[in-house]
């Protein structure tokens, strides 16, 4: 319930991964708190990205599994998917978290406002859509964390049918038979693997020249490789042009080079990236200073005006969830003196595809670029026992570290369960153990963890199994 008469200690806007977590850490200090969202509580993460998106993935690994299950020494008879139920599935599950964040609210006495905010002036908190269009709230401090919107590709109209983003997407029941994916990002990348796992002729389409640009050279190559294989047809150093939105289908140009081609699908999904999104959210009073449409902040995460805070992607890159949750937590610690804020420096970066991808730190063409005298471990899961008896042993573990002290740089894992590993190394370059320490730290056996150690133990050629 809105309280418009006293004055809360903090007032968040957006009810993502960034809000949702600053406004439980303000009610955990016993602070007065309200969080606003104008949509639904969980924000892009739970409602239409992170974990809608994981629910479809793990459908198209099952059902990818299955059809392999005669390797495993199984026979499965017939095996068959229903798309729509699939699609239903995700929004089931995205529902049931966003569930559990009102939950916390309540357990939190976080005031939760469904409703659209604006920022008049510091202080100040108008709703200006929803049942309580025409409150405003009073704030000693405000965390803006209204996240960022899919950036459209200009011209073309998202209809949710011929034309989407992630978000129609996931909203869509009707299996394509053919897509066209623009961006390999992760978000592309993810959506390539869902749809060609169930049987879409997938075309994914990149202008630079890997997928999955921002990973190692070495990983994004090894998933096209296996991309290729799969049977996703892939399109880099390529641009879209042209393009043509027909009844049944849409028509685009290919740009490699000087050479053109054409091609036709029934859908396009586009996923070139995000913009900020600041729609309306800052009155006369509360124009705060911007970088490129992002909130600018200070290393306390407070704007350019006194009292008004921004954490998330609303304040620029990387855009993840895990990141928006630390920075508006350490945002509101810092209000509330609990420690020093801290701006992100180390996290991790994961692509839920299979292979799955997982990375944090430089990569190596990073290093190479500052200069760094560096050492390179790697170990395939070819050479790792549980990644055999898996039938899983597509990939490696790369990790690069100071060739004098041993400090660790960066690691790169292509292969299963690499977003679950990549923690090791998190916690390693946080804490600034040296590659020495996880080559010496005992790691069960069998377990894929062991390719970690074994990574680090063949930067000075120790590595047992290779
Ligand atoms: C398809 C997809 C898959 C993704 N997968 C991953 C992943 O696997 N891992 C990962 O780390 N990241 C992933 N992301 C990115 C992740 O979703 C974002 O980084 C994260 O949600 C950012 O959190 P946030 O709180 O800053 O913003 P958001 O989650 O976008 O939340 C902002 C909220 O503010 C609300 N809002 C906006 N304006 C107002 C207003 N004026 N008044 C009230 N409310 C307002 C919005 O409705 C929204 O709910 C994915 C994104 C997409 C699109």
């Amino acid at each position: 319930m809105a309280d418009t008469t006293t004055e809360y200690d903090l007032i968040v806007i957006g009810g993502g991964p960034a809000g949702y977590a600053g406004a439980i850490r303000a009610g955990q200090l016993g602070k007065k708190v309200a969080c606003i969202e104008m949509e639904r509580a969980g924000g892009t993460c739970l409602n239409w990205g992170c974990i809608p998106t994981k629910a479809l993935l793990k459908s198209a690994e099952l059902y990818a599994k299955i059809k392999k299950a005669d390797v495993y020494g199984i026979s499965v008879k017939e095996v068959g998917f229903d798309f729509a139920t699939i699609m239903e599935r995700s929004r089931g599950v995205s529902g049931q978290m966003a569930k559990g964040i009102e939950s916390l609210f309540r357990k939190n006495k976080v005031d939760y406002i469904v409703g659209k905010a604006s920022v008049p002036a510091a202080g100040m908190v108008e709703i200006v859509e929803g049942d309580k269009k025409g409150a405003f709230l009073k704030a000693k401090n405000i965390l803006i964390a209204t996240g960022c919107k899919m950036r459209p590709i200009p011209g073309l109209t998202y209809d949710g049918v011929r034309v989407m983003t992630s978000r129609e997407a996931l909203a869509n029941r009707k299996q394509p038979k053919s897509i066209v994916i623009v961006g390999a990002g992760a978000i592309g990348v993810e959506f390539a693997y869902f749809f060609n796992s169930l049987g879409t002729q997938v075309t994914l389409v990149e202008m630079l020249p890997n997928i999955l640009p921002v990973e190692d050279e070495e990983v994004s190559k090894a998933l096209q490789r296996s991309f290729d294989k799969q049977g996703i047809k892939i399109h880099v150093n390529t641009k879209c042009e042209n393009f043509r939105v027909g009844k049944d289908s849409v028509k685009i140009d290919l740009v490699e080079g000087d050479k053109k081609t054409e091609i036709e699908a029934e859908v396009l999904l586009s996923a070139i990236g995000v913009v900020a999104n600041l729609d309306g959210v800052l009155g006369r009073g509360a124009q705060v200073e911007l970088d490129r449409g992002y909130v600018k902040v200070n290393n306390r995460y407070e704007s350019s005006i006194k009292g008004i805070y921004a954490a998330g992607d609303i304040i620029g890159p990387p855009w993840l969830a895990h990141v928006a949750t630390y920075e508006a937590v350490s945002a509101v610690n810092g209000m509330f003196g609990h420690g020093e804020p801290k701006r992100v420096g180390n996290f991790p970066g994961c692509t839920y595809c299979q292979p799955q991808v997982a990375s944090t730190g430089l990569t190596e063409r990073a290093a190479k670029e500052k200069k760094l005298d560096y050492k390179v471990g790697k170990f395939p899961f070819l050479a790792s026992g549980k990644a055999v008896a898996a039938a899983e042993s597509d990939g490696f573990v790369k990790v690069i570290s100071d060739a004098k002290t041993g400090e660790i740089y960066g690691a790169h894992i292509i292969g299963g369960d690499a977003t679950e590993l990549i923690a090791e190394y998190g916690l390693a370059i946080e804490t600034e153990i040296t590659i020495e320490d996880v080559h010496k730290t005992i790691h069960a056996h069998p377990t894929l963890s062991e390719a970690l150690a074994e990574a680090a133990a063949a930067t000075s050629n120790e590595a047992i199994h290779i």
